[in-house]
């Protein structure tokens, strides 16, 4: 399959982009969070063909994105108050918000559960594909099932290129890391996925909400997470990834102790500069959003320079910084190493 290019400045893309998707095939769009790979929601053919395309588990429900509240009404049983509170703060925005599905929902969307999830995105080419289509669009993150996520057009053709009928180019995320998961379909509301909206944010217009244990955790064998998100490898690029955690001195100190061919860093801005090894920068060590922004792109600039160990500073759990620790520990399958 050819995947054809689309710009999303331009009006007559955006209308050929609906066009495909009306007609059951795959777009790679732009949002605010990350790429994603879109299909009509309501459409279970066409929304089985992202599966396909991404070879992800067919367990593993998706994100419906919606370009107007009316459309939230007809996919979920009903709004409580709390949802519609948690919408008109932050909506439309980098949240995804959980409720008991209707009838329409199909199971692929779904996988099989009695919820789904859905978000109203802020990026206007998105919310202009999705009112070109004229339905809601299933999207998952636009990677290879188990890679990190997309937040260019280009990185999402590396993954995607023959694969899909088209992808829209709306230039870089905003965010860099997927949206916020929150499910409202259980009492107390739970963080199920850190991501642009902070659970700080939730908990002031929710009151309590927990966060899930599967956001800081691997699971225990057999353990079922509110996620099914969360039981796969995810966001890892070829290369072994450790996080390394401690003192900045301490982490030169050892990185540098393993200097072999293969082995690279994955630092803060600036830090580069002690380092024996190769090294990429994932933003600046306390500006979290820009932390946000790069870690995706660094973990594929990695893969670039070849690196077969990387060792990352652990990003500081804290604000939007939970999100981006929540993606590194998962790229390097739970492998923390604590240094003084
Ligand atoms: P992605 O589409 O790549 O951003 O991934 C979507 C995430 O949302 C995955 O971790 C899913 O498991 C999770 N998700 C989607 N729908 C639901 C749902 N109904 N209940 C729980 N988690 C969900
Ligand atoms: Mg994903």
């Amino acid at each position: 399959m050819k995947t054809i290019r689309l710009q999303a400045d331009h009006p007559a893309d955006i209308i050929r982009a609906g066009e495909i998707l009306r007609q059951g095939g795959l777009v790679g769009i732009p949002t605010e969070t990350v790429y994603g790979l879109a299909a009509d929601a309501l459409n279970g053919e066409a929304v089985a063909k992202i599966f396909k395309a991404k070879g992800r588990p067919m367990d593993n429900p998706l994100i419906v994105h919606i370009s107007e509240i009316s459309q939230w009404k007809k996919l979920v049983r009903e709004i409580p108050e709390s949802a519609r509170k948690l919408a008109e703060t932050y909506w439309p925005g980098p949240l995804t918000i959980i409720l008991p599905k209707s009838d329409c929902i199909p199971d692929e969307v779904s996988a099989g559960l009695e919820t789904v999830a859905v978000r109203f995105p802020a990026h206007p080419a998105a919310r202009a594909v999705i009112e070109a289509a004229g339905t809601p669009l299933a999207a998952p993150s636009g990677n290879l099932s188990g890679k990190p996520s997309p937040t260019t057009a280009h990185t999402m053709l590396e993954d995607m290129d023959g694969r899909i009928e088209a992808v829209l180019d709306g230039g870089p995320c905003q965010v860099g890391v997927e949206s916020t998961v929150v499910t409202l379909a259980t009492q107390p509301p739970r963080l199920l996925r850190p991501g642009g909206i902070t659970l700080e944010q939730l908990r002031q217009v929710l009151g309590e909400v927990e966060m899930d244990e599967a956001v800081l955790n691997p699971l225990k064998a057999g353990e079922h997470p509110a996620s099914p998100g969360m039981k796969y490898k995810h966001y890892a690029p070829k290369a072994n990834v450790i996080i390394v955690d401690g003192p900045y001195e301490s982490y030169c100190a050892y990185v540098n102790g393993q200097k072999v061919p293969g082995v690279a860093a994955m630092c803060y801005n600036g830090e580069e500069a002690r380092l024996e090894v190769p090294a990429v920068c994932y933003g600046g060590e306390e500006d979290y959003d820009e932390q946000a922004r790069e870690v995706f792109d660094a973990l594929r600039k990695l893969d670039e320079l070849g690196a077969k160990t990387v060792y990352a500073r652990c990003p500081e759990p804290k604000g939007v910084g939970l999100a981006v620790y929540n993606r590194l520990i998962r790229a390097a399958g739970f492998e923390v190493l604590h240094v003084d």
